[in-house]
């Protein structure tokens, strides 16, 4: 919690006006109260200059940054800049400087023990000190060479430690705002694999474990400090010698994208009708699986048909559009929900419709360019979906109208043939209805002579009828899923109705 003085500011005894000790405060220009200070945490703006990155810092890469203008400085083991804090400093930028490039722990015990300078300077943290290298802790298995990472420094390291029933492996992974979408994590009989992603690399653990362990593990993020725990229960309360034996690709940090696809198996709970030929699909992943599928990202399903092994890519959805706006997204991470439009000569999709409640079929881990941080910078959002190009449309929809204030607007232009094709159309009308910044379009290639709405394909004409900026300048972002011709010529049509790439997402495997 941050020390936010209640009323008048500066309180009569907040840190801006009590000189502690009888040391003399110094006046902050206007502009620059601790509640402005806040506010600038609070800004989005890159404190630190790494980019969200929290890096290693060695003893002299602090001593470094000992200027006003380049000001780190270490406290209990952890470095911060300082520099944008200088004139927000109620001692003054002198009393800063006096650690400056150095540990300034002890000093900043003896003048302000009691302020929370984590959460004040949160955002101005650079990272760990180095550890001194010093003997490996019994049973820490040595670490494996960097494989193409960018920068040694910025490579994820870990540890472990055991009580008498659990086995708790801790991640440093040195980036800031982990979540839970970027840790995944599997454990197969004794086979530990947890996989952690940061930007487009990839730092995997993975090892023989050294005894066996209970099927259900938990995972725990700090995501200030870029702190993932892996926490096991142990199958008998023995004590490890070690923590297993490294499989192949153990401590490596690589690309993303040269990182094989890695599969479990998952049990088909449920198969429910959804239109005429398109299924919902509800997976289980095992008790021993944390995976989160991000929004807009697909995964593979693998199932051996006819002998060979085939793989096709589905997007997640939700098991139904959420009304309540109120309520969190019902995403429980343990179920995965798939709508799948079974083709009548469809070689995946017919081995998966003669699938039986209780059958197992493999699921990878997630793949996707979508960024969340697309949406949440846009002010009109668009979304052009034609038949099951609908699917990455569900949680982005989620998203949008719970999460991201800045939207004013937000238009789905679902294109179908039939109107028996259209998919949770009862729903998206009643989103319509509860929430006046959403609304819907139907555009059928095939309608029958009943059909009072919209008809034809993608054109220029459509386009520009129902995708416009709200207000001359706005931000816009309009995202597009469907068969391949659609998606590429609404590419095309849209920029010569005057958007920018950057304004287009495209959803493609
Ligand atoms: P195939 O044996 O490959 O084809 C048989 C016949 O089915 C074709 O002749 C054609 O008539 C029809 N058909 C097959 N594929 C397509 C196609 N892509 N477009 C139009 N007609 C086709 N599908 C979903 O139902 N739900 C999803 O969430 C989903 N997500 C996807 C995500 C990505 C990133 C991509 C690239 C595709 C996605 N698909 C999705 C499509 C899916 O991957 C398969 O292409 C589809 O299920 C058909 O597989 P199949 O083996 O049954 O058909
Ligand atoms: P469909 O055949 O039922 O067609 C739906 C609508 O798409 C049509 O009414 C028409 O308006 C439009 N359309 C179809 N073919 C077109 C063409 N050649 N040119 C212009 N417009 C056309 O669609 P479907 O069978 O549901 O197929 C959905 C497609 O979406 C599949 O190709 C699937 O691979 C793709 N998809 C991609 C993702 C992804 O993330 N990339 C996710 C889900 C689905």
């Amino acid at each position: 919690m941050l020390n936010v003085p209640p009323q008048a500011f500066p309180a009569p005894s907040s840190q801006q006006r009590v000189a502690v000790g009888g040391r003399a405060k110094v006046p902050l220009k206007p502009g620059r109260s601790l509640m402005d200070w806040i506010r600038l945490t609070k800004s989005g703006k890159d404190l630190t200059g790494l980019k969200g990155r929290l890096i290693e810092v060695t003893e002299d890469e602090l001593a470094k940054h000992n200027k006003k203008e380049d000001c780190w400085i270490c406290i209990r083991g952890f470095v911060y800049n300082v520099t944008p804090y200088m004139e927000y400093h109620p001692g003054g930028e002198d009393e800063l400087m006096k650690a400056a490039g150095a540990d300034g722990t002890d000093l900043f015990d003896q003048v302000h023990r009691w302020v929370n300078y984590e959460s004040m300077l949160k955002e101005c943290l650079v990272g760990r000190m180095a550890v001194k290298p010093i003997a490996a802790p019994k049973g820490m298995l040595p670490e494996k060479k960097v494989l193409g990472a960018s920068a040694k420094d910025l490579t994820p390291s870990y540890d472990w430690f055991q009580t008498d029933s659990l086995i708790t492996i801790v991640i440093y992974t040195k980036q800031k705002d982990m979540n839970a979408e970027l840790v995944i994590v599997d454990c197969q009989d004794k086979r530990l694999r947890g996989e952690i992603i940061v930007d487009n690399d990839s730092y995997l653990v993975e090892l023989d474990l050294d005894h066996a362990v209970q099927e259900d593990l938990a995972v725990n993020i700090a995501e200030k400090v870029g702190k993932v725990e892996i926490i096991l229960k142990k199958k008998d309360n023995i004590h490890w010698k070690m923590l297993g034996e490294p499989l192949e690709s153990h401590s490596t940090f690589i690309k993303r994208t040269d990182r094989g696809l890695f599969y479990r198996k998952c049990k088909l709970i449920s198969k429910t009708e959804v239109t005429h030929d398109t299924k919902l699909f509800c997976l289980m992943l095992p008790k021993s699986t944390h995976l989160r599928v991000p929004t807009g990202h697909h995964v593979y399903l693998k199932q051996i048909i006819a002998g060979t092994e085939v793989v096709k890519p589905y997007t997640p959805v939700l098991p139904f559009l959420s009304l309540d706006f109120k309520e969190p997204s019902c995403h429980d991470g343990i179920h995965i929900y798939l709508m799948i439009k079974i083709y009548s000569c469809g070689l995946f999709t017919q081995a998966l419709d003669h699938l039986h409640i209780g059958d197992y079929i493999s699921v990878s881990n997630p793949e996707g360019s979508f960024k969340k941080s697309q949406v949440q910078t846009s002010e009109d959002l668009f979304l052009l979906a034609a038949g099951t190009g609908f699917t990455p449309m569900v949680k982005l929809l989620n998203f949008a109208l719970t999460e991201v204030s800045c939207l004013r607007t937000v238009k789905l232009i679902f294109f179908n043939k039939t109107e028996d094709d259209i998919l949770w159309r009862n729903q998206l009308e009643q989103l319509a209805l509860v929430d006046e910044r959403f609304e819907v379009q139907f555009i059928l290639s095939q309608p029958t002579k009943d059909w009072v709405g919209k008809q034809g394909k993608i054109s220029s004409s459509l386009l520009s009828e129902f995708v416009k900026r709200s207000r001359k300048e706005s931000k816009v972002l309009i995202c597009i899923c469907g068969p391949t011709p659609f998606t590429e010529q609404g590419v095309q049509y849209l920029k010569v109705l005057g958007y920018s790439q950057e304004e287009i997402h495209t959803f493609t495997a």
